[in-house]
């Protein structure tokens, strides 16, 4: 044995605080991340070091991932998804689709694999059947690669043309409400109003008003 790798994962959940820019309604919810960290240990050398150093890799992406992230939970009041929102609610609508590429490259070029040798093997010393199983197999590696680049490329064009904020206002209003906390917990939980506010973006609250993460702890 060479070197052993270490791969630790840390989960965390931080409550993020919102004022609508539409609206000027008030709301928060529950956002949840995994952070992961990997270092490997040489000739079984620094095992315990390098399994420090994997945990805290993996603490701080999630650390970071809490703090700049952003989940897609329109208003609950208007519907409105924030400016920061927009992104990850175009994520969340055709993210699928690139990975939908993935596998349908890695399906078409085993699919291709297999024909081919099936061809090699059965067609014999036919040379129709051996142009056949050349050419198919020939078609392995461009359809494991251009098909999941197509759809990366699909995905780019249908997340430019996606408006979240041009769906219908009710269903809007109705996944705010589902995916926001509870007045009563925004109410205990949200940083008080500053009455010397003015420079501070309604979307982005400072990091010091808001409440300490849920604490996380890293696990294998
Ligand atoms: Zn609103």
């Amino acid at each position: 044995m060479i070197g052993v790798r270490y791969t630790t994962t840390a989960t965390g959940e931080v409550a993020k605080f919102v004022t609508c820019k539409k609206c000027g309604h008030g709301y928060g919810y529950w956002m949840r991340r995994v952070g992961t960290g990997s270092n490997t240990s040489w000739f079984l050398i620094g095992r315990d070091s390098a399994q420090g150093r994997s945990g805290r890799e993996a603490e701080g992406e999630l650390a970071e991932r809490l703090r700049t992230e952003h989940d897609p939970v329109p208003c609950p009041e208007c519907g409105h998804y924030q400016k920061k929102m927009i992104e990850p609610a175009r994520e969340e609508k055709y993210g699928w689709v690139f990975v939908a590429g993935i596998v349908g490259g890695l399906l078409a070029g085993g699919g291709c694999f297999l024909l081919g040798s099936a061809l090699a093997v059965l067609g014999g010393p036919d040379k129709w059947a051996h142009w056949l199983s050349r050419t198919v197999l020939g078609l392995m590696c461009p359809a494991a690669v251009c098909i999941p680049a197509a759809a990366y490329g699909l995905k780019g064009l249908l997340t430019h043309r996606y408006d979240p904020n041009a769906a219908p206002e009710d269903g809007r209003i109705d996944l705010g409400r589902e995916r926001a906390m509870s007045p009563k917990e925004y109410a205990r939980l949200a940083p008080k109003p500053r009455r010397s506010a003015g420079l501070d973006s309604p979307d982005d609250p400072p990091p010091s008003d808001d409440p300490p993460p849920i604490p996380f702890a890293p696990a294998d």
